[in-house]
């Protein structure tokens, strides 16, 4: 194994869940579900029950570096999942991620491919984000491939109408709180 991606998988919170046996995991490290390259786990301060993570078990640093195939087995698991929320909670999901490429991060908070996955009622893309970066809407999550081999960091932002935007985005930016912001503005106003 190379010795920087030894570095990495010491060093990261989310390797350190992938490789850990079921039993040495803490509770909050939790795997809800697993496929041969995915496991589905709770977000750490999780502000709205059902908000969990969705990771590589292979410490890739976003999406975009996934394999063809791989990637279709986490579209097959998103589908269930979204099943899943809507059967349980009755709600969609709003799916997000902050892709970093290289050792730049692009507002990550691990440089290790996670989606951040949100139950909510809300529908709509955070203003703050389509008024301030540019974007593309896309039909396909392979096309965030492209955006992996380029080196190009993203957000990646899949609505709960499941319409999906990739944001040109190099600084640091909290999706949570956008998303509550546009939230504050439609129930209380400007
Ligand atoms: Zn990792
Ligand atoms: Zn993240």
């Amino acid at each position: 194994m190379e010795l920087i991606e030894r570095f990495h998988m010491d060093d990261c919170k989310l390797c350190n869940i992938a490789h850990n046996s079921h039993g040495n995991r803490k509770v909050q490290d939790t795997v809800i579900c697993e496929t041969e390259n995915f496991m589905w786990t709770p977000g750490l301060g999780a502000f709205v029950e059902g908000y969990s993570l969705l990771l590589s078990k292979k410490h890739l640093l976003n999406t975009g570096a996934l394999g063809n195939s791989a990637i279709e087995e986490l579209q097959g698991l998103i589908v269930k999942i979204k099943k899943f929320f809507q059967k349980v909670y009755k709600q969609k999901i709003i799916l997000f991620e902050h892709g970093s490429v290289g050792d730049f991060h692009s507002g990550g908070c691990i440089s290790h491919q996670h989606l951040h996955i949100l139950p909510t009622d809300i529908s709509g893309v955070p203003e703050i984000l389509l008024k301030n970066f540019e974007y593309e809407i896309i039909n396909d999550i392979k096309v965030l491939r492209e955006y992996d081999q380029f080196g190009n960091p993203y957000l990646y932002y899949e609505n709960t109408d499941e319409s999906k935007y990739v944001f040109k985005v190099d600084v640091c930016c909290n999706i949570n709180l956008f998303i509550c912001m546009d939230e504050v503005k439609r129930t209380v106003g400007n």
